[in-house]
C-alpha cells in the first residue's frame, strides 16, 4: 500500500498493523503529510469547528524524586532551583486565570511527595469549591491506585500521565532502573477505570527512539483510547545526560498529530508548547496539523524559569495575561479562536 492508502486506511478502520506503521512513520513524504493534515483538520472542524480549547498550567513545584535522563527537574540535576507553591499560591493561580477565561487548570509537578494526597485532595476540593464550572486536570506523575481513587473523589476530574514510549526496552533507556515500564502502564490503567478523563502520550524524536517505538506508541494508543494525547518533541536540556542530544523534528511530531487525529477523532490534543518552543509558529501548526487544545503557563512570573524540563523553553518572562492575548492574536492570525469552555471529552 502507499502511504497515502495507509492513511485512508486509518481513516476507515483507526487502526493499523506495526509493519504499516513503521513504513508510515519512516518514508512520508512532504505530500503525505499534507494529504494526512488536510484529513485530519477536516476531522477536527467537524467536532470542535475552528475553535480551540485552552488550559491553564499551574507547575506548583519543580521538586522531583524521579530522576529520568531527559528531563530538566531530574532529582540528579543540581543546578535545578527548587521551589514550591503554597496552597494559597496555587488558588491564586486559578483564580487570576478563571479571570482571563481558563476554564480548565491544570496542576502539573514533578513527583513531590512533601504534597500528601490529603494536602493535594484539598487543593482540589478548594479550586473545585471556589470554581464549581471549571475542570481540573492533574498531571503529578505515578500515585498508587488509593491516591488516584482519593484525587478524583476529591474532584479532580482528568489525569494526564505520558506514558513516554510504548515499547519497553526503550523505556528503560530513558529511565533509571527504578522506574518501571509497567508500573507507568498499570497508572494509566487504573486512572481509565477510576473514571478520569485520562491522558497519555509520548515525547517525538527523544534519544534511541526508532520508527518501531513509535509505531508501538500509536499500536498502545490505539488500544488504550485515551481521552487526551499530549506529544510534543523532546528537546535537550543542558544539565541532562542528554545534554548533547538532537531535539525531535518537528514535521514529523506534526504528522503524528495529524495521524493522532485521524484515529481519535474526538480527543482533547494540544499543540505543545514544546513544539512553540521548537518552531516559532509551532502552536499554530499544531493547530492546522489537528489539534484543537492550547495550553498556555498560568505559573507565577517569578517560578517559570526554574520548571525547565528542557532548554529554552518559551513564555517563561511573560504574565499569564500576556501569553493568553498573544495566543488569542496567534489563532485569529490563522483563523481559530479560543472557545471559553470547559472543553470536555464527549461522550465520557
Ligand atoms: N511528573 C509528571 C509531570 C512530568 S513533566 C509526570 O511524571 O507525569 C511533563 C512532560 O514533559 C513529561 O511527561 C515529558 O513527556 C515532558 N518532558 C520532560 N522532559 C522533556 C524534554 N527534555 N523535552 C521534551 N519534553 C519533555
Amino acid at each position: 500500500m502507499t502511504n497515502k492508502e495507509l492513511i485512508e486506511k486509518l481513516n476507515k478502520d483507526k487502526s493499523l498493523e506495526k509493519s504499516q506503521w513503521v513504513k508510515l512513520i519512516s518514508s512520508f513524504s512532504e505530500n503525505d503529510a499534507l494529504f494526512a493534515k488536510k484529513l485530519a483538520r477536516k476531522i477536527a472542524d467537524e467536532n470542535f469547528g475552528k475553535s480551540v480549547y485552552i488550559r491553564g498550567i499551574v507547575e506548583f513545584s519543580n521538586y522531583c524524586k524521579n530522576d529520568c535522563t531527559y528531563c530538566g527537574i531530574r532529582r540528579s540535576n543540581k543546578n535545578c532551583e527548587r521551589y514550591r507553591l503554597t496552597k494559597e499560591e496555587i488558588l491564586e493561580c486559578c483564580d487570576e486565570g478563571r479571570k482571563l477565561g481558563f476554564m480548565t487548570f491544570v496542576l502539573q509537578s514533578g513527583e513531590d511527595k512533601t504534597y500528601s494526597t490529603a494536602a493535594l485532595c484539598d487543593i482540589v476540593k478548594s479550586i473545585k469549591k471556589k470554581h464549581p464550572d471549571c475542570a481540573v486536570t492533574l498531571s503529578l506523575g505515578e500515585m498508587e491506585y488509593a491516591d488516584y481513587k482519593a484525587l478524583f473523589e476529591a474532584g479532580a476530574d482528568r489525569y494526564l500521565l505520558r506514558h513516554e514510549t510504548a515499547s519497553k526496552a526503550h523505556y528503560e533507556k530513558l529511565h533509571p532502573e527504578e522506574m518501571k515500564f509497567e508500573k507507568r502502564m498499570e497508572c494509566l490503567e487504573n486512572l481509565k477505570q477510576i473514571g478520569f478523563q485520562t491522558g497519555c502520550g509520548m515525547m517525538v524524536g527523544s534519544p534511541f527512539q526508532r520508527a518501531e517505538d513509535l509505531a508501538e506508541d500509536m499500536l498502545f494508543i490505539s488500544r488504550f483510547k485515551p481521552h487526551m494525547v499530549g506529544m510534543g518533541p523532546f528537546i535537550p536540556h543542558k544539565d541532562t545526560p542528554f545534554a548533547a542530544e538532537k531535539a525531535g523534528s518537528v514535521e514529523l511530531t506534526l504528522f503524528l498529530i495529524s495521524l493522532l487525529r485521524i484515529m481519535l477523532p474526538k480527543a482533547n490534543i494540544p499543540a505543545t508548547t514544546a513544539l512553540g518552543t521548537l518552531h516559532p509558529l509551532g502552536r499554530e501548526l499544531g493547530v492546522q496539523a489537528g489539534a484543537n487544545v492550547v495550553m498556555p503557563n498560568l505559573s507565577p512570573t517569578a517560578v517559570r524559569k526554574k520548571y525547565a524540563l528542557y532548554d529554552n523553553k518559551i513564555c517563561t518572562g511573560d504574565e499569564s495575561a500576556q501569553c493568553i492575548n498573544c495566543l488569542q492574536s496567534r489563532l485569529k492570525n490563522i483563523g481559530y479562536e479560543i472557545k471559553i469552555s470547559r472543553g470536555d471529552y464527549e461522550n465520557v
